[in-house]
């Protein structure tokens, strides 16, 4: 619905009160990122497998595909290839949130289970890092976990792992609506839903942390699971879909309503008019960036703090390091006198 003028000043006046209030909060990230036109929620990738084949709608302008083919310009994208070489090539150094596959599908047919059971393997050494695994094969998650605790009877002593995140891409409601349900009975410590590209609306309240409460989902031992992390980003690139801001103003106040942080990552390659938002235009030509209503909304529930430990073993201090809450320590070291 198109606006007057007076009405449009309005928006931007209040638009900019929130925003005040979001810098008032202290959230420094905002305002760095206050001209980019989108935000990574991952500090590096980490490719143990490359290649793909489309699954749904969200495929249909794989960014995935674009990048490899920068790279890899005589390998087709749709070999999937397993790269073992990959596994020992995670650093150490510092802390990092990692995103597993971001070049492929981790549950993707062609991975055998033995090869994603090595990925996790490798998680479960690293507890410092955090990992976060996206997928659009929610159901193959759900076999490979089942498979995975039938066939290692100790499974349950280590997994599901706390420094590793689940998630499913839910671009439009029936893929919400096939995908969510799995997740929730994926065994995990962490789960989050991407809705990127959002290609329409998306209601997610059937699964939010209070309607669980009623009708909890059962999984393992552990009940009512629920949702941790909404994201949320409209595509880029050639021939990409708009995303309506009604649809990403409805995700963020059912995320708001239910308690679950939300990252707007982008707007993609088309923003709402500054005057009239029932208009989209190309995102280069504004200086929109990525806020949604005047606010750019950072919500990454698994940045967490790492926090030391000195304990003394047989005479000597050793300092031991773990993220914030986490059970699992790391990386000890002599403490220097
Ligand atoms: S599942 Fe992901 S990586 Fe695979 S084709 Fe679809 S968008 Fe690309």
């Amino acid at each position: 619905m198109s606006k007057t003028k007076n009405e449009t000043l309005l928006v931007r006046a209040k638009n900019a009160a929130i925003s005040q209030g979001t810098r008032d909060a202290g959230e420094a990230s905002s305002i760095r990122n206050k001209r980019s036109n989108s935000a990574l929620w991952w500090d590096v990738s980490w490719n143990p497998v490359t290649g793909c084949t489309p699954v749904s709608e969200g495929c249909a302008h794989c960014y995935a595909k674009e990048i490899y083919h920068r790279f890899y310009r005589y390998t087709s994208f749709d070999k999937v290839m397993l790269r073992p070489e990959r596994l020992s090539k995670i650093d150490r150094s510092k802390p990092k949130v990692i995103f597993v596959d971001s070049a492929s599908d981790l549950f993707h047919e062609e991975v055998p289970f033995g090869f994603i059971s090595e990925v996790f393997s490798v998680m479960q050494r690293n507890p410092l890092h955090t990992f976060v695994v996206l997928t659009k094969r929610a159901r193959r998650m759900v076999e490979y976990f089942r498979w995975a605790s039938e066939n290692n009877p100790e499974w349950w002593l280590f997994y599901p792992l706390e420094n590793v995140w689940m998630g499913v891409t839910a671009e439009n409601q029936d893929r919400a609506n096939e995908r969510i349900p799995l997740l929730l009975r994926t065994p995990a410590r962490h789960r989050f839903v991407s809705v990127e590209p959002m290609l329409g609306e998306v209601d997610i309240s059937e699964w939010a942390p209070a309607t669980l409460e009623k009708n909890p989902v059962q999984v393992g031992a552990r009940t009512n699971v629920s949702i941790e992390l909404v994201i949320c980003g409209g595509e880029s690139g050639p021939g990409a879909r708009v995303m309506r801001p009604e649809w990403a103003r409805a995700l963020h106040d059912q995320c708001v309503e239910a308690q679950v942080p939300f990252f707007f990552k982008q707007w993609g390659e088309w923003v709402p008019d500054m005057i009239d938002d029932s208009v989209m235009v190309r995102s280069r030509s504004t200086g929109i960036g990525r806020t949604l209503d005047g606010v750019e909304w950072n919500e990454l529930p698994w940045k967490k703090p790492v926090v030391k430990t000195v304990l003394e073993f047989e005479g000597e201090q050793l300092e031991l390091k773990a993220l914030e809450n986490h059970p699992v320590y790391t990386e000890s070291a002599k403490v220097k006198e």
